[in-house]
């Protein structure tokens, strides 16, 4: 196989902005960069994201 890797949205790094939801809990805005399954835990306050089938990220609860 030569073909390079499949890059979804339009060759954009897959990330996902996440400020905590704000309030006590909240953290300074970052980016979160999806893995190749297109999951990430935020670091800060371990809110988990992923990528559905329609390549919209969503929040996951627990
Ligand atoms: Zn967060």
């Amino acid at each position: 196989m030569t073909n390079p890797a499949p890059v979804p949205l339009s060759g954009h790094a897959r990330s996902v902005p996440c400020d905590g939801g704000g309030g006590a809990l909240g953290h300074p805005r970052v980016f979160l960069e999806l893995d190749r399954d297109g999951k990430v835990c935020c670091p800060y306050c371990s809110r988990r994201y992923a990528m559905d089938a329609q390549g919209h990220v969503v929040e996951v609860s627990a």
